[in-house]
């Protein structure tokens, strides 16, 4: 049985689910590799080529070693991105993250990740007196080819890795003593008294008897609200009263003793009064990576190449625009192409509007010309998305607000199914092989899949918008 850097740092997340994929795996939940962990391993290794690049250009180059690995009699098992040999025998530790800075919130663990190699490093008999991050440098900006010298920066973590050191070198030892057992206490797990977020795959498997909706489909339920449901055994929404929860739960608990539907018509029309016509339903694909594919991005920078824009009149009359970009450049002409369609009145109409704002936000320093005009756009974006969090929710929506939730429920005769593209890293991935098609009949095909795609999310908001419409029409 071996421990790696994976199964330890999915140890800390959650010892019971690294015991059942090692000691019970068909019974572990194994989730596919999403399109976009797909990507984020690419770019990770992308990055690696430019660190690697960078050290063997190295004066000293020749005292680095590549994915050194150190093996240890009781099971545990690293393989180091780089080491340094120094002159006395000792080394240096070099761990390649491929974000803009060293991370250590909930979902990075990059301090634990080098301490664990270290540990293992210094059990199979090294003794390593530095510890470093390679990651990207956030105010890299590329002109012309990479110049991994200016985009890749080294931080020493050598004193903070230092002081964890002894936590999770015991923690080390207690995931070796857990893989040496052969049974563990499958009938519950700690999740039960964590909100929905954290639950992972496994979490039907322990908890077997969950009704189903429960509890779980409750927004944002956490803490001691959660930990007395949990403790007296009501689980079921229907041991639930109103009085119990918050307002942002409200609604998900009222659509469920209602049959199905809660709809608080003052709220949605709170929402329409916002609204100035003609209606923008607006929506970007843009195309994010850790490496800076052109010049003037940054790592991590988001190039926005579509739009598909839905314009309602205030008589109910929807034309529809669009824009792709046949190269991938900074977005001059996108930007043109929306001036040229977006007026300076009316509202925008976006799902989850942050994503929007965001890439108008960047867009205006990029453009300082249509500085006004972008943000502009962003003080008049409205989030569609905020009537399914107070004014109308099914509980068949899950507990969720997401358009890919909502769509199904509210306008089941449209929807992404049977498209070539459907959804957001697909688009990402099309745009780029399109751009780079030389086949005139793929480059076509791709370009109308990508098109049919971007045009579906903003008909989808205004299908719904329209009866969210209807709705309160018939009141
Ligand atoms: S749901 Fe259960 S198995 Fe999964 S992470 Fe939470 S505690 Fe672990």
């Amino acid at each position: 049985m071996q421990l790696t850097k994976t199964d330890f740092i999915q140890f800390l997340n959650c010892p019971k689910s690294v015991w059942l994929m090692h000691k019970d795996p068909e019974k572990y939940p194994e989730s596919p590799i999403s399109d976009f962990d797909q990507k984020l391993i690419r770019e990770g290794y992308e990055f690696e080529g430019h660190v690697k690049a960078l050290f063997s250009s190295f004066e000293n180059a020749s005292d680095f070693e590549f994915q050194a690995t150190y093996k240890t009699d009781d099971g545990l098992l690293a393989r180091a991105d780089i080491i340094r040999k120094n002159a006395d025998g000792s080394i240096a530790l070099y761990e390649i993250k491929s974000s803009t800075e060293v991370k250590t919130d909930k979902k990075h663990h990059h301090l634990e990740d080098a301490a664990f190699q270290t540990v293992v490093a210094t059990r199979a008999g090294e003794t390593v007196t530095e510890v470093y991050i390679v990651h990207l440098n956030k105010k890299y900006v590329r002109e012309g080819s990479i110049n991994p010298e200016h985009m890749v920066s080294v931080s020493d973590v050598t004193d903070r890795v230092s002081n964890i050191l002894p936590k999770i070198e015991k923690q080390m030892d207690e995931a070796l003593d857990l893989l040496q057992a052969d049974q563990i206490d499958r009938s519950s797990c700690r999740c039960l008294l964590l909100s929905k977020g954290h639950h992972c795959n496994s979490f039907e498997y322990f908890n077997p008897d969950l009704p189903d909706p429960s509890i779980y489909n409750l927004p944002s339920l956490w803490g001691k609200r959660l930990e007395t449901f949990v403790t007296e055994g009501r689980l079921e929404l229907s041991n639930i009263e109103l009085d119990e929860v918050t307002n942002q739960q409200k609604p998900v608990l009222a659509a469920f003793q209602n049959g199905g539907q809660f709809i608080d018509r003052a709220d949605i029309q709170n929402f329409f009064d916002t609204l100035e016509y003609p209606l923008h339903f607006f929506d970007y694909e843009a195309y994010g990576s850790a490496i800076p594919m052109i010049d003037g991005l940054s790592p991590h920078d988001h190039l926005p190449f579509q739009f598909s824009l839905h314009i309602m009149q205030a008589d109910g009359s929807v034309s529809h625009v669009e824009y792709l970009a046949e190269e991938m450049k900074l977005p001059e002409k996108l930007v043109d192409a929306l001036v040229q369609n977006i007026g300076g009145s009316g509202s925008i109409i976006a799902w989850h509007k942050t994503y929007e704002n965001e890439r108008n936000k960047h867009l205006a320093k990029l453009y300082p010309q249509h500085e006004e005009f972008l943000l502009g756009l962003v003080e008049r974006t409205k989030d569609l998305e905020d009537v399914f969090k107070t004014g109308y929710v099914d509980i068949a929506f899950g507990g969720s607000s997401s358009i890919k939730r909502v769509l199904p429920v509210i306008v089941p005769d449209l929807t992404y199914e049977g498209m070539d593209i459907a959804e957001g890293t697909a688009a990402m991935d099309a745009w780029a092989k399109m751009v780079a098609e030389k086949d005139s009949d793929a480059k076509a095909k791709l370009r109308k899949d990508l098109l049919a795609y971007c045009e579906r999310d903003t008909l989808a908001m205004v299908r719904i918008f329209e009866y969210v419409k209807s709705v309160l029409s018939s009141a």
